[in-house]
């Protein structure tokens, strides 16, 4: 989006003390809006009850509106104002997993303007594992929207400095605080249909998901969420660096021998090569612990293209445990997926 459509203003940094957080909660009391941590990512958050302060975090991260937001609370028993109703199969996740990365995909209240969820009659609700995060809807006296403090199509923010970086001067203010745990987003769960689904993998694993409900969880779209879409284009590019990014998928040697190709051939054709999760020997850096991967993916995006990088080349990992998560965000982010 055109950066004169809004008009710019001076974004406050605060610092994660009480007082700062709860200068922050103002804001949002007053229709504001703040980028705030999270255990998961920074969030950009506005009061849930009031269309015209959520419509803002629509224009300030040039986010279509056809995406929804995610309602965040700080208490259980806020959920009765969010969701018109309860299954019994969420009080049992909730128990088990939140204040945590889960996001519940429930029946919407009137409460909840129709823009929080673009129009939608369900809503996605969560309650952060972050006490910033928690003292921020507290304080503010109500649930909060938000999405991640990003704009829309660029990695995630996992420290302020992200968030600073695409939205300084299109928002009211951040809280500085420490770098997002997890780094990746909560993993979206729909419990309106008949059997949960994960709308979108994330930060708690489905593994861990099946365990609590003692059955298979399914995977929402084409692939169980992992093809690409029908017809590629930017629509589609989601969590991207400024360089475009390649993703080798297949057997690990011919993958090998592909990256390996690739490096000398734009190394050749004078790109700076950018390799995400690669040693310059060509091994994978980080198979062996996906969480790492995860807790990395987003600021790793960003430093390659403050290094300059001319193109970026990733390779596939394992799908198990947050791996799940980090494929579904490494294959919205690519450009071109080469299978070998
Ligand atoms: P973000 O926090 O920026 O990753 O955006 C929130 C994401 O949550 C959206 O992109 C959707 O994937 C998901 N989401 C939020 N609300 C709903 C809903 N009511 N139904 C399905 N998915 C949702
Ligand atoms: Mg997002």
């Amino acid at each position: 989006m055109d950066r004169t459509m809004i008009p710019v203003k001076r974004t406050l940094l605060l610092d994660d003390s009480r007082s700062s957080v709860y200068k922050a909660a103002k804001i949002i009391r007053q229709g504001g809006l703040v980028a705030f941590p999270t255990e998961t990512v920074y969030g950009l958050g506005a009061s849930a009850a009031d269309a015209d302060a959520v419509k803002k975090i629509f224009t300030a991260k040039g986010r279509p509106p056809d995406n929804p937001l995610i309602v965040h609370i700080s208490k259980k028993n806020q959920l009765a104002d969010v969701a018109r109703s309860i299954p019994d199969v969420a009080g049992e996740l909730i128990d088990k997993f939140w204040p945590g990365p889960l996001s519940l995909v429930l029946q919407r209240s009137e409460n909840i303007p129709p823009v929080v969820s673009a129009g939608l009659s369900t809503v996605a609700v969560r309650m952060p594992d972050h006490q910033v995060a928690l003292d921020l809807i507290s304080f503010s006296g109500g649930p909060i929207a938000a999405p991640s403090a990003n704009r829309s199509g660029r990695p995630s923010p996992t420290s302020y400095r992200h968030v600073l970086e695409d939205l300084s001067g299109r928002i009211d203010a951040v809280i500085r605080s420490s770098v997002c745990v997890i780094g990746v987003e909560s993993t979206v769960l729909d419990l309106t249909g008949s059997q949960p689904c994960i709308l979108r993998p994330g930060g708690l694993s489905r593994e861990d998901l099946e365990a609590a409900l003692g059955c298979p969880v399914s995977l929402a779209g084409p692939g169980g969420g992992l093809d690409l879409p029908a017809s590629p284009g930017m629509k589609y590019r989601h969590y991207s660096p400024s360089a475009p990014l390649i993703l080798v998928v297949g057997p690990v040697g011919r993958r090998k021998q592909l990256v390996n190709f690739l490096v000398y051939r734009y190394q050749r054709k004078g790109f700076t090569v950018g390799l995400l999760n690669l040693s310059s020997q060509g091994s994978l850096k980080w198979e062996v612990d996906p969480e790492q991967f995860a807790a990395h993916l987003y600021r790793l995006l960003r430093r390659l293209d403050e290094e300059g990088a001319g193109v970026i080349l990733a390779e596939e990992i394992e799908t198990e445990g947050l791996g799940l998560a980090v494929m579904n965000r490494l294959r919205k982010a690519a450009s071109r997926v080469i299978r070998v």
